[in-house]
Formats: structure tokens, C-alpha cells, sequence
């Protein structure tokens, strides 16, 4: 790394004891800007590093609520306002029982490179709670998403900051956040959050899109290599809303999708997973991925293991950060990998990325493949802002021309800089730069 970027990792890494994963995330947007700042002086006399890497602004608050029994809970909620330059922040709330500033302040560094690869207005930001949500009655699942907006309302707006769902916030709590939102303002704003209904502000195709997003950003990668989908054997992470439509895209294509996961295990299909049996355990009854196993003949579940112990040539994580490591990585190369594409936030490890580079395995970051589900909410944005509704067909149009634009400006930019097919170093250069020029052009704000 060069000696600068040395000097501001070192810096950042200081001022944030113990975020692991932030530390992470920028170590890694850093390793690949080297050669950007030898050709662009201007952005170290200007500091844009360091002000990169310094929120613009982090909120953190008390979330009181009364669970069934009537006992009196407390939760912690965090909203981290990276960086504007670009437009609102704009990134998800994430309810999960590992959320902590350093998960959220990872997140929302990569929301900043992503959301200027969309080529859309918007800044990046991130959210949430360390709730767990699983057990949780609708009730109380209500009553904390009321509680936590009771606090957030003051800090976001249309032209301000632009939540929206991520792990544990699907549709359901979207709408019990915005609802409570426009209880305490008396203003329909639809502008203020993304994910909505699409009866009441939403967009269709939002709920598909990082999966779509991840799966047509793939479909481009390997067409550069002369390959396709169609009959691939392809592995699926998590089975939450992003694993689900990236399963149902791939499969449109043409791929032979045998295996997908949970927190707790992972179910293997070689008939290949029925989409509609998945839809009605994980979406519909909520229950734990095991389950699919329990009702389709032929598919088995494994228990506490992960589902990269199944031999896959496209691998796609899709649950949450580092759960594909290094050991993982190497099986998966011994038994035939051919790419992998991220629809989860960083859930390579450094050093399987590494691994899968050097194995000559396409590797699409999550920054660049999951992009299509914040660019689906910026077009829900314009549909807001312009009262209204677009066709599924057009809106798909739009997230396909959008995840066709960010894979090629990744792959320009690799081979601009001496590194084709270095989908890593394409995306933090290209993601970086426009929000670097931005910053230079506002002054030091
Ligand atoms: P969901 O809550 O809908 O699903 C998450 C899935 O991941 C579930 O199957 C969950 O299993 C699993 N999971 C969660 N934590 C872990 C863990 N620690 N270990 C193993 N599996 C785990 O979330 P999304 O599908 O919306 O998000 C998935 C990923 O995609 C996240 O990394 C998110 O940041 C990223 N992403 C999401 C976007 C969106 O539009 N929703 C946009 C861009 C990125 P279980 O139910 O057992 O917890």
C-alpha cells in the first residue's frame, strides 16, 4: 500500500478502536488506491482520505419498547450519515443481534462507493438496531419499529436521509416505520424511506432488485469469458429477500440451482430448489430453511455447516458479511468454482478474495453486483418525486441497463488501470473518483 494510504489506515484504524469490519472495509477500498492517487494529487493535498473515512454524521439512540409480557425492553439504534457529496444518504436499516457501530460503519462506507457506482443522486449511509427480530411476535416487531422511528424522524427527509430495509427489515417493518413516520410529521412523504408497498409509494420490482441486480451483473461477467447461465450449477447463501430472487433470476436463466441457507444450516436439492417451497417457508410462515428440507422429497438438510461445502461453478452469497472464507474458498476452487458475485455486504473474506484472484475465478464485489437493489430505490425515489408508478417491464429495463452500466465502468476502469478483469480495483476506483471530485468541488465541508 502507498506511504499516504498508509498514514490514513493507520489514522482511521487509531480513531476506531475495536470496528473490525469498518477497519476492514476500508483497508480493502484502499489497497486498490494507489495508482489513483499518483495520477491525482489533488485528492491527498485536499484530504479527501481522511475525510472520506469520517462519518458526516453518527446518531446513536435508546429504543425502549414493551414486549408480550409486558416487560420493558432496550435496544440500541444507530443511523450513520456517511457522505453526502453526492446527494441524500441514502442506505438500510439492518435489525439484527450483531448490529454494532462497526458493522453499521462498514456498511455504510461501502453504501458511499456503491451508491456513486449506480451513476445515481445519491450519498451513502446506514442504520439499525442490535434487535433480533426472530421469535418476535408482529406486535412487538411493531411496537420496536414505531419506537426506533420515534427518534430517527428528526434526522431523515426526502432531501436529507433515505432509509431503507437490509437484514430483518423487509416490506412488513418498512411499513410500520413509514407509518409511523407520517404519524409524527402529518406528512405523506413518500420520499423519506424506500421499499415501500407498491399500493402506497413503492416501486415494483424494489423488492427483486439486489437479486436480480446480482445475478444480471453476473450473467455480463461471464459472458466476457464466454459463458452463461444456462445449465450452471450455481449455490445460493442466506434464503432471506436477496437470496430468494437472485435463486429465482438464475434460474430464469437457465442455472441449475441445488442448495441455499440459513444462520443455522443449509438444504441441498439436486432436483433443484422449487422456489415456491422456499417462498412458503421463509417468507410466508417464516420458519428456519430446514423446513424445505422436511417437505421436499429428495432435498436434505445439514445442520450448523455452511453451503459452500456444496461443489457449485457459480457461487452467490447472499446472507452477511465473512461468511465465505478461506478454506471455503479453496474447496470450492479444487472442485471447479468459476465466479462468485456478492448479493451480501462484504461476505468474502480478504483473504478468500485473494485466494478466488489468484485462482483466475471471476469475482464480482458486493459494492458493484449488489448495487441494482439501492438503484431500484432511487428510481422509487423518482417515481415519488414525480407522483408516479412505473410497469414492472420498465422498471426492470432500468435496473438491467444500470447493472450493465456498473459492469462495464468496473471493467473500463481495471483495464484503464493496468488490471483487466479486476472487478475489485474497477469498482473502488471508479466508485471512489466520482465521489472524490464531487467532495473537491463543494470545498471543505
Ligand atoms: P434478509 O433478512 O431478508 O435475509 C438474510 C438471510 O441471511 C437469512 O437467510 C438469514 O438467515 C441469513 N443470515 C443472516 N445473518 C446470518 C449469519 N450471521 N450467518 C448466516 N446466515 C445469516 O436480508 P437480505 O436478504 O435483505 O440481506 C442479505 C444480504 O444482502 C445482507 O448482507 C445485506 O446487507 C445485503 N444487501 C441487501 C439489500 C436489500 O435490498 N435487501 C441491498 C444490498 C445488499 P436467518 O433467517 O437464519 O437469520
Amino acid at each position: 500500500m502507498q506511504v499516504q494510504l498508509e498514514r490514513v489506515l493507520e489514522q482511521v484504524l487509531a480513531r476506531n478502536p475495536g470496528e473490525r469490519e469498518f477497519h476492514q472495509a476500508v483497508t480493502e477500498v484502499f489497497e486498490s488506491l494507489g495508482p489513483v492517487l499518483e495520477r491525482n494529487p489533488q485528492y491527498v493535498d485536499a484530504a479527501v482520505l481522511e475525510r472520506l473515512c469520517e462519518p458526516e454524521r453518527q446518531i446513536i439512540f435508546r429504543v425502549p419498547w414493551v414486549d408480550d409480557t409486558g416487560q420493558v425492553r432496550i435496544n440500541r439504534g444507530f443511523r450513520v450519515e456517511f457522505n453526502s457529496a453526492l446527494g441524500p444518504f441514502k442506505g438500510g436499516l439492518r435489525f439484527h443481534p450483531s448490529v454494532y457501530l462497526g458493522i453499521v460503519k462498514f456498511l455504510g462506507f461501502e453504501q458511499v462507493f456503491k451508491n456513486s457506482l449506480t451513476g445515481m443522486p445519491i450519498g451513502g449511509g446506514k442504520g439499525g438496531s442490535d434487535f433480533d427480530p426472530r421469535g418476535r411476535s408482529a406486535g412487538e416487531v411493531m411496537r420496536f419499529c414505531q419506537s426506533f422511528m420515534t427518534e430517527l424522524y428528526r434526522h431523515i427527509g426526502e432531501y436529507t436521509d433515505v432509509p431503507a430495509g437490509d437484514i430483518g427489515v423487509g416490506g412488513r417493518e418498512i411499513g410500520w416505520l413509514f407509518g409511523q413516520y407520517k404519524r409524527i410529521t402529518n406528512r405523506y412523504e413518500s420520499g423519506v424511506i424506500t421499499g415501500k408497498g407498491v399500493t402506497w409509494g413503492g416501486s415494483l420490482v424494489r423488492t427483486e432488485a439486489t437479486g436480480y441486480g446480482t445475478v444480471l451483473f453476473a450473467e455480463r461477467m461471464l459472458a466476457t469469458r464466454g459463458l452463461s447461465f444456462d445449465g450452471m450449477r450455481v449455490t445460493v447463501s442466506g434464503s432471506g429477500n436477496v437470496a430468494i430472487h437472485a435463486i429465482e433470476k438464475a434460474q430464469a436463466l437457465g442455472a441449475h440451482v441445488v442448495a441455499c441457507s440459513d444462520s443455522l444450516g443449509y438444504v441441498v436439492d439436486e432436483a433443484g430448489i422449487d422456489l415456491e417451497i422456499l417462498r412458503q417457508v421463509r417468507e410466508v410462515e417464516r420458519l428456519p430453511v430446514a423446513e424445505y428440507a422436511a417437505r421436499r422429497s429428495g432435498a436434505h438438510y445439514v445442520a450448523s455447516a455452511r453451503v459452500w461445502q456444496v461443489d457449485a461453478q457459480v457461487a452467490l452469497p447472499c446472507a452477511t458479511q465473512n461468511e465465505l472464507d478461506e478454506n471455503d474458498a479453496k474447496r470450492l476452487v479444487d472442485a471447479g468454482l468459476l465466479a462468485v458475485a456478492e448479493g451480501a455486504n462484504m461476505p468474502t473474506t480478504p483473504g478468500a478474495v485473494a485466494l478466488l484472484q489468484s485462482a483466475g475465478v471471476l469475482y464480482a464485489p458486493g459494492k458493484a453486483a449488489n448495487a441494482g437493489g439501492v438503484a431500484t430505490s432511487a428510481l422509487e425515489m423518482q417515481q415519488n418525486a414525480s407522483r408516479d408508478a412505473w410497469s414492472f417491464e420498465h422498471t426492470e429495463e432500468r435496473l438491467a441497463g444500470i447493472m450493465a452500466r456498473i459492469h462495464d465502468n468496473c471493467a473500463e476502469t481495471a483495464e484503464e488501470y493496468g488490471d483487466p478483469g479486476n472487478y475489485v480495483l474497477g469498482a473502488n476506483i471508479a466508485g471512489f473518483t466520482k465521489v472524490a471530485d464531487a467532495m473537491l468541488a463543494l470545498g471543505v465541508v
